[in-house]
């Protein structure tokens, strides 16, 4: 089982651990908010991808990357970021039709 360090004394405690043997550190809470940061982290890390893929689709490759950014915003959207998911899908094919006729034109 992991081991993280107190953030009170520096000593090293199971994450397991209700709270830390040295100076009753409450640890069990700490490690609760830092996987909900984690998690945090995780989908936003996906918004963004979803908004740099339709981005994209203007600049290069429209059709591949318009069709990233949709599948980017329906995976966002199952995972209960419904307003950025279909905001995504909505740039992804307006950035991915403009960049579609832009390349014609150029
Ligand atoms: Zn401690």
């Amino acid at each position: 089982m992991p081991l993280i360090f107190c953030p009170d004394c520096g000593t090293s405690v199971s994450d397991k651990a209700e709270k830390c043997p040295n100076c009753s550190y409450p640890i069990k809470q700490l490690v609760k908010a830092d996987l909900n940061i984690e998690v945090i982290r995780k989908s936003s890390s996906m918004i963004w991808t979803g908004y740099v893929m339709a981005f994209l689709s203007l600049l290069f490759f429209p059709i591949f990357f318009m069709l990233f950014g949709i599948v980017f915003g329906i995976v966002n959207i199952t995972k209960n970021e419904v307003g950025h998911g279909v905001a995504q899908i909505i740039l992804s094919l307006i950035f991915g039709i403009s960049g579609t006729f832009l390349g014609l034109l150029v």
